[in-house]
């Protein structure tokens, strides 16, 4: 028995499955027949490859917190309601590559709602990946001399859904508005961008600097785009934690 068990170890790993405890399984198990066995262990492999593709997935998609709906204020945030983050958590515009922008001032959730959409997303088994605009320009500037940045950037052109987070905050070059453009178009019509802005879209231009190079931006960004206008207080601060 233990050299079968051995030989059986062996075919494991060279067939790279992930290892089971046969003595376990046989000692609890003997009473199955060939054909179950063969079942139990298949279905265990099954198991395991999934949980491993889940972690790897999520460590892709890099989010920087997990956040959900079931957390979100919806009676403090009332310029979207549960009804429309629900609607959008079928995850139905991602298989048409439509995409979503979540416009509005500092602190109002932005963030914490595309995030919650990304993490339904990896639930679903979607690739995803999470970065914010300054994050995206460093990559594309030095994804030719950077293994990070060319790893990194294959990630962002492999998922099916890419979030760029903080979109306005820091004016951008020509060459970083250009390389937007070029990074916006190659995502168009394939992949899903869900974007968040401290700033409308008739703003853009100020940050972006050249109008011409705005208006191709946006005209790719929301041919197929849900726009989300939000108002409202800012939730840190008013719910700021003081010390004392
Ligand atoms: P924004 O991206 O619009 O600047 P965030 O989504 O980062 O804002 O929100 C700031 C912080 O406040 C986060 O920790 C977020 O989880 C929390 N937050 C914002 N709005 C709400 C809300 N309506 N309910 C619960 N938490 C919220
Ligand atoms: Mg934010």
């Amino acid at each position: 028995m233990n050299a079968r068990i051995h030989h059986v170890n062996a075919l494991v790993s060279s067939l790279r499955l992930t290892a089971v405890d046969f003595d376990l399984l046989y000692a609890n198990q003997n009473d199955l027949t060939p054909l179950e066995s063969v079942e139990v262990f298949l279905s265990e492999q099954q198991r395991l490859r999934t949980e491993k593709q889940n972690i790897i997935r999520r460590r892709r998609a890099n989010l920087p917190a997990e956040k959900n709906l079931e957390s979100f204020d919806f009676g403090f945030q009332r310029s979207i309601t549960r009804e429309q983050m629900l609607r959008l958590s079928d995850m139905t515009w991602v298989e048409q590559a439509y995409n979503i922008c979540f416009l509005g001032p500092p602190g109002i959730g932005k963030t914490h709602l595309a995030l919650s959409l990304a993490v339904k997303a990896l639930d679903l088994g979607y690739a995803v990946a999470f970065t914010t605009l300054d994050e995206l320009m460093i990559i594309l500037k030095t994804s030719q001399i950077s293994t990070a940045s060319k790893r990194r950037l294959k990630i962002l052109n492999a998922a099916a859904l890419v979030l760029i987070d903080e979109v306005g905050f820091m004016p951008l070059s020509t060459v970083e508005a250009n390389l937007f453009f070029g990074f916006v178009s190659s995502m168009s019509e394939k992949t899903s961008i869900i974007i968040t802005s401290n700033k409308g879209f008739d703003e853009w231009s100020d940050f972006m600097g050249d109008p011409t190079i705005t208006t191709a931006i946006l005209d790719r960004l929301i041919h197929h785009c849900e726009i989300l206008n939000m108002t409202g207080n800012s939730y840190r601060l008013q719910h700021r934690k003081s010390i004392i």
